[in-house]
């Protein structure tokens, strides 16, 4: 782990107790530690990781802003999405729960038009959404297994 990382850390660290729990999960000052270790670990052979750094540093510094101004709200969550994003994209991670939620919303959807042409529509969306959420389960584990979520 880089001086980079522990010092994101320290900086949301330092702020944290200013923040309720619930005021914690719904700025997600968790998730963006756990996008920032992954961005770490690719920092130093990709450029768009590194970038993303000196970002993430910026707001980690003023990260109690996110309670009171939403500039700040906007800015940290534009900053987390785009490292998420890249993570995902370029790195081939994923979020822990990502796959069965994506898959179980195509398989619904997949079902649905099937469901349409034999004028089935509900059934069809039960069992698109049952076969793509568990197939997305098995995808998630298989993820978490391979040390691939974020
Ligand atoms: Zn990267």
């Amino acid at each position: 782990m880089s001086n980079w990382y522990k010092t994101v850390e320290q900086h949301i660290d330092r702020q944290r107790p200013e923040f309720t729990e619930k005021e914690q999960t719904a700025h997600k000052l968790d998730l963006f530690l756990r996008a920032a270790i992954r961005i770490d670990e690719f920092a130093s052979e990709c450029e768009k990781c590194h970038a993303i750094q000196a970002e993430m540093l910026k707001t980690a510094k003023t990260i109690n802003l996110v309670r009171t101004e939403k500039a700040a709200q906007k800015e940290s969550k534009r900053i987390r999405n785009l490292a998420l994003g890249h993570l995902r994209k370029k790195h081939g991670l994923s979020h822990p729960m990502e796959n069965r939620l994506l898959w179980g919303c195509f398989g619904m959807a997949f079902g649905a038009s099937i469901g349409l042409t034999y004028n089935q529509y509900i059934p069809g969306i039960i069992v698109g959404g049952v076969v793509g959420t568990v197939g997305g389960i098995l995808r998630d584990r298989q993820m978490a297994k391979q040390g691939r979520t974020i």
